[in-house]
């Protein structure tokens, strides 16, 4: 299996050992203040998630404002267009051992998957035509002109080779957490390319050639344009890592929250507004986040109906927002129904003015020649299905009794 740019890094720092050098310190929580402070956090991606979360438990109002019409930013789980389950990760792939995100996850009674890599597995470098296979204790040749260490490695073994020695002396340079950090004589690394130091590190063009191909495209065009600094870096952040998770159901279940359970409340609120009462919708769901909804009559109804479906979600988000406190953050996802203007139904359920209750029941609770009616109308409890089932087996009774 292919591994990714990420995948890499974990096994390759894995190799590396562990340094001296913290990737990721261990964050202390906020501690709730005495002041209430207002907050606008902009973005709901990780870095502001994490901070309106801890806010929020630290007292504070938050309101989280979000461009894009879902929570997560660059952590993007692809559900659709898979079938059976599956998914993918567009964004975040792989939450190592040191992100602080973990905490989260545990923290939302999500289940974290430890990720494993299959040392028994051959690999393949595909170079200049050819496939080459590698597998454990059988090692395939690279082509082209090589040295003689180079010829049989795979072409990431070759880059575990390369890396060892710049993020050995990154470690002269201070601690990647230093507040100074990177100091000045971070300077001469910054001015480095990969291509001159691996070229000094004396790995032969091909090795360099092959290596350029493996992940670089992220560090810039080219070899010339990645940087030593930046690289080394990376690479040492990664002995800190004792492995790596995935969050069962996908990793942007970290930013789907039910943000009012921290609050310990029930995601329901009584309002004047024209969406009337929120409701939870998915209390006996567990899944990624959960749905708002909520139920209203009369000429509210009749307002929100008159709006564009998109424009009912909205005001209904607007209200959410202002009524449960926060970090509210929403998907783009929404989607309403007008029963008023459902032409099979013409309405939610049938309100008896005063004076009409009796006479209109009495009616319509009467066979009509053949005709029976049933449905909750019929029944003691408009608005109630148990009344729609009753009469029907009570109007099904009284036909079979004529049969
Ligand atoms: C392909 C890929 C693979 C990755 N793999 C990993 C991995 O394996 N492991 C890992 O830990 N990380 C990985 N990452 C990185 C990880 O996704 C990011 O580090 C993380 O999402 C950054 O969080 P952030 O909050 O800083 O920014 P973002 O996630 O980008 O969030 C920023 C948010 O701000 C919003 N925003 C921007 N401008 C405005 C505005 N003007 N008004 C309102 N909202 C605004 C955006 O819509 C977005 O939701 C990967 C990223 C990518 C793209």
């Amino acid at each position: 299996m292919p591994v990714s740019r990420r995948d890499f890094l974990l096994r390759a720092g894995a190799l590396l050992g562990a340094s001296a050098l913290p990737g990721a310190t261990v964050l202390p929580r906020l501690r709730s203040s005495r002041r209430s402070a207002r907050v606008l956090v902009v973005g709901a991606g990780p870095a502001g998630l994490a901070a309106a979360w801890e806010l929020t438990l630290g007292g504070h109002d938050v309101r989280v404002f979000e461009a894009r019409a879902r929570p997560g930013g660059r952590t993007y789980t692809l559900r659709e267009p898979f079938s059976g389950g599956l998914y993918a990760e567009a964004g975040a792939m792989n939450l190592l051992s040191t992100n602080p995100g973990l905490e989260y996850a545990r923290e939302f009674g999500l289940d974290l998957v430890p990720l494993r890599f299959d040392a028994s597995v051959g690999t393949v470098d595909f170079l200049r035509g050819r496939r080459i296979v590698h597998r454990p204790g059988a090692p395939g040749t690279l082509p082209g002109d090589l040295a003689v260490d180079e010829r049989e490695m795979s072409v990431s073994q070759l880059q575990t080779k390369y890396y060892r020695a710049p993020v050995a002396a990154l470690e002269g340079l201070g601690r990647l957490n230093d507040p100074d950090y990177p100091r000045d004589d971070a300077r001469e690394w910054d001015a480095t390319s990969m291509r001159d130091y691996w070229r000094g590190l004396g790995a032969s063009p091909d090795a360099i050639e092959f290596m350029s191909r493996r992940y670089f495209p992220a560090y810039g065009r080219s070899l010339d344009e990645a940087n030593l600094l930046q690289i080394a870096r990376e690479m040492a952040s990664f002995t800190q890592v004792t492995g790596g998770f995935r969050v069962a159901g996908g990793n942007d279940r970290i930013t789907r929250t039910r943000f009012w359970e921290a609050h310990g409340l029930d995601g329901g609120a009584v309002t004047d507004t024209a969406v009337g009462s929120i409701l939870h919708e998915t209390t006996d769901q567990r899944a990624e986040g959960g749905i708002l909804g909520s139920m209203t009559y009369g000429d509210r109804a009749d307002a929100l109906a008159a709006l564009p479906p998109e424009g009912r979600v909205e005001w209904l988000r607007q209200v959410v927002g202002q009524a449960l406190p926060g970090p509210a953050t929403f998907d783009g996802a929404g989607a309403s129904v007008a029963w008023g203007q459902e032409e099979w139904s013409l309405g939610g359920h049938v309100s008896w003015r005063p004076g009409t209750l009796v006479d209109s029941l009495r009616a319509i609770r009467r066979p009509h020649g053949r005709i029976h009616f049933a449905g909750d109308t019929v029944g003691g409890i408009p608005g109630y299905s148990n009344a729609a089932f009753a009469s029907g087996r009570s109007v099904a009774e009284a036909i079979a009794a004529l049969a």
